[in-house]
């Protein structure tokens, strides 16, 4: 536990490239955002304030929103409001700064007791503020362009070299970093060259009160499914990581195999478009098309709070087909609401989902693979009540308080750190 006394009274929380406002599933909002905010609400019930500094990308948007008691975004204007692309975006990372640094000025010396910063661009930034304003910087990177590049889907395109130099340079004066998963923080020592004690693991969490179990036959009645109907859910941003595709081509191979499904099964895909190549909405639609399965595919656009328990409650099996991931919120979530997962055996996803015990992991993206591990979950009811069953229990395992108290910790770790290194600096200066 964290003492008290070390607990800071105020974090700066640098989120430059996406804000904690915006719906999650479309875009470039997903994990990161919830992440943000959810564990944003809990420090500032911890006692530690948040501001969460964010690129405004409208001039709708006033410069300061209350996302919860104690907890501001600040929507900093850099750039255009509207039409850059997250690759634009590190040309605006100095008017971003300035206009941090700027707020930062209006107040008392020492008003930021730690910077915590997400991405590889936040994480540019929050170097300067650890500079500027004499504080430690912890860093979170979300995702990694080394790890990226080597498990991209086909035809996506590989992160640039400017990325792996900043998220190296970050990685350099980042006094802790926040990794999700052992495999992470390994990629950090092992590729980026991070210290063993730099790096801290913690899991991200469920928001446990939301996503809950309940009743099946509601959730599907609500959405306008049939009760008997055999359903597989994707939810996400549509792109080529995320991997919907793998999902219906395996519905296709499934249909196949067992032409008496065609009837009963339905297959939901959640969520808006993002990222490269697949960003056409219209692309996924053609594809099911091809495969001849739009009579069994329904698309709903990002779905936010009860409405996308009720998609995980409905659903016989998510699917979580990514080529990589650095953790996978939706698996959790998914199996919070009593719903086994079936999931590439990728990144975090070995950690969120419980191999043969919550669900299965798929050791690979093949067609006849995806198709097998979905209908020997999808068509056996009493082994998908079992894996239900302890979905929920593994889920109950991860929690929001549990991973904010871990950051609290981080933080305290992060300042000794930070002084530590000043007077190494001040000695051989
Ligand atoms: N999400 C959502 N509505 C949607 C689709 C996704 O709110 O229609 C949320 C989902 O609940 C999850 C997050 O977006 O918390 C996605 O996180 P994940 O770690 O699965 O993937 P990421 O977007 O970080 O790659």
């Amino acid at each position: 536990m964290t003492t008290l006394r070390l607990r800071p009274r105020r974090a700066a929380v640098f989120s430059l490239h996406t804000s904690p406002l915006e719906q999650p599933g479309t875009g470039d909002a997903g994990g990161m955002n919830v992440y943000i905010a959810q564990t944003a609400r809990r420090l500032a019930a911890f006692g530690t304030e948040v501001e969460i500094f964010t690129r405004s990308t409208s001039s709708d948007i006033p410069p300061v929103v209350e996302l919860a008691p104690g907890v501001l975004v600040r929507n900093v204007v850099a750039g255009p409001f509207e039409g850059l692309d997250k690759h634009e975006l590190p040309s605006q990372l100095c008017a971003f700064a300035a206009g941090a640094l700027r707020v930062e000025a209006r107040h008392e010396p020492g008003y930021y007791d730690v910077v915590h910063s997400h991405y590889w661009l936040s994480g540019q930034v929050g170097w300067l503020a650890r500079e500027r304003w004499g504080v430690p910087l912890v860093h979170t990177a979300h995702t990694l362009a080394k790890v990226k590049n080597a498990a991209l889907a086909e035809g996506d395109e590989p992160e640039p070299r400017s990325r792996v130099l900043g998220e190296e340079q970050v990685v350099a004066q980042a006094d802790r970093l926040v990794a999700n998963t052992a495999v992470e923080a390994a990629d950090l020592v092992e590729r980026y060259g991070a210290a063993t004690d730099q790096v801290v693991t913690i899991p991200p969490g469920v928001d446990l009160e939301r996503f809950t179990p309940g009743d099946q036959l509601a959730a599907r009645a609500g959405l306008g499914l049939r009760p008997d109907a055999v359903v597989l859910a994707f939810v996400g941003r549509i792109q080529p990581l995320k991997a919907p595709d793998v999902l219906l081509r395996a519905t296709a191979a499934l249909l196949e195999r067992h032409p008496e499904l065609r009837r009963d099964l339905v297959v939901l895909i959640v969520g808006g478009p993002s990222g490269s190549g697949l960003e056409r909405p219209e692309a996924l639609h053609e594809l099911a098309a091809r495969l001849g399965i739009t009579d069994v595919v329904r698309f709903l656009p990002p779905q936010g709070g009860d409405d996308l328990a009720r998609v995980y409650r409905a659903a016989d099996v998510v699917a979580v087909p990514s080529y990589n991931e650095s953790f996978g919120l939706v698996a959790l979530e998914a199996q919070a609401c009593g719903t086994p997962v079936v999931a590439a055996s990728v990144g975090g996803l070995p950690v969120a989902v419980a191999d043969g015990v919550s669900g299965l992991l798929v050791p690979g993206h093949g067609t006849e693979q995806w198709a097998e591990a979905l209908a020997s979950v999808a068509t056996r009811p009493r082994w998908r009540a079992e894996l239900a069953a302890h979905a929920t229990e593994h889920a109950a395992t991860f929690s929001w308080e549990r991973t904010t108290e871990a950051l609290l910790d981080t933080y305290a770790e992060a300042k000794r750190a930070f002084h530590s290194r000043l007077r190494i600096e001040e000695a051989t200066a």
